[in-house]
C-alpha cells in the first residue's frame, strides 16, 4: 500500500484527488490548514468505505509545521511515497496595489511549500528508490495572469522547481512532475460573477470549465507507478485554454 499526501485535500482538487488514491487502495494522509470540520467529514466518508485515510494538520507556508507533519507520517507508516503539492491560495489585485506582505504569503504558501515539502519527503523517497511528486501549478503560471502577477509568479516558480527537481532525481526512480489547471469550479474561483464564468468558456475551446475530479484524474495518472518514464513534464487540465 502506498502512502499518499495530499496538501491541501480538505476540498476542491485535493479532496477530489484524495478520493481517487483512496478508492484505489493508497492511504490517503488528508492536509489541512483551516478547513477541519471538511478534512474530518472526508476523512470519515472514506473510512466508512473501507479506505485508510487520516487527516494531519499543517500550514504549509511554515517550514516548521512542514517538519513535524512529516516527522508523524514517518512514525505512522514509515514515509510518503506519492506527495502532491496541492495546497494554495489565489488573490485578485492590481500589481500596484500589492504589499510585501502579499507578496511574501503568495510566495510562501504557493511555491516555498512546495520546496519544504519536496525536501521533507525526498530522504524517504531516496532510500526507498521510488517516489512521486505532483505538483500543482496553474495555467497562469505558464502564460502569466492579469491582476495576479504574484500568483502567476509563484505557480511559475512551481514549473521551475519541478523541472529542475525532476532532473536531480531521474535517477533515483523518483519522478517530479506538474499539473497546470485552467478554470476549476471551486471555491477558488467562487468569487467569480456567471458572466465571467460564460466569459472564460467562451475563451476556452472545449466550451466548458473544468471540474476537481478533471484534475484528480491527471494527478493520478502521473502518480501511478506504471509513468515512470514521465518526468519534469507539466500537464495541462484546461480544456485547450493553453496549447503549448
Ligand atoms: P480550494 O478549494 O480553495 O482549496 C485550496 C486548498 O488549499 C484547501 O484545501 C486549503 O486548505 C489549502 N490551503 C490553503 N492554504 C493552506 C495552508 N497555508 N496550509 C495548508 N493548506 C492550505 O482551491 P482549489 O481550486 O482546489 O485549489 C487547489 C490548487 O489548485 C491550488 O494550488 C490552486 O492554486 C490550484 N489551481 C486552482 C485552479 C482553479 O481554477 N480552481 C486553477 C489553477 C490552479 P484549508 O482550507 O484547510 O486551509
Amino acid at each position: 500500500m502506498r502512502n499518499v499526501l495530499i496538501t491541501g485535500g480538505s476540498k476542491g482538487i485535493g479532496a477530489a484527488a484524495a478520493r481517487l488514491f483512496a478508492c484505489q487502495g493508497d492511504r490517503v494522509f488528508i492536509n489541512y490548514c483551516h478547513s477541519e470540520q471538511q478534512a474530518f467529514s472526508l476523512c470519515e466518508e472514506l473510512q466508512k468505505q473501507g479506505c485508510q485515510a487520516e487527516t494531519i494538520r499543517a500550514d504549509v507556508s511554515d517550514s516548521a509545521e512542514i517538519h513535524n507533519m512529516f516527522t508523524v507520517i514517518e512514525q505512522t507508516c514509515g514515509g510518503v511515497d506519492v506527495l502532491v503539492n496541492n495546497a494554495g491560495i489565489a488573490q485578485t489585485k492590481l500589481f500596484t496595489d500589492l504589499t510585501d506582505d502579499d507578496w511574501e504569503r503568495m510566495i510562501r504558501t504557493n511555491l516555498s511549500s512546495v520546496f519544504y515539502c519536496c525536501r521533507a519527503a525526498l530522504p524517504y523517497m531516496i532510500r526507498q528508490k521510488f517516489g512521486r511528486i505532483i505538483n500543482v501549478s496553474s495555467m497562469w503560471g505558464q502564460i502569466g495572469g492579469s491582476c495576479e502577477v504574484h500568483y502567476s509568479a509563484a505557480k511559475a516558480g512551481v514549473i521551475g522547481l519541478t523541472k529542475a527537481l525532476a532532473m536531480e532525481e531521474g535517477l533515483s526512480g523518483i519522478t517530479v512532475n506538474c499539473v497546470a489547471p485552467g478554470v476549476i469550479r471551486t471555491d477558488m474561483t467562487k468569487h467569480l460573477t456567471e458572466d465571467d464564468l460564460l466569459a472564460l468558456c467562451d475563451e476556452t475551446p472545449t466550451g466548458t470549465l473544468g471540474t476537481p475530479e478533471d484534475v484528480a484524474r491527471a494527478i493520478v495518472f502521473l502518480a501511478a507507478d506504471r509513468s515512470a518514464f514521465i518526468t519534469g513534464q507539466t500537464l495541462g487540465v484546461n480544456g485547450g485554454f493553453v496549447v503549448s
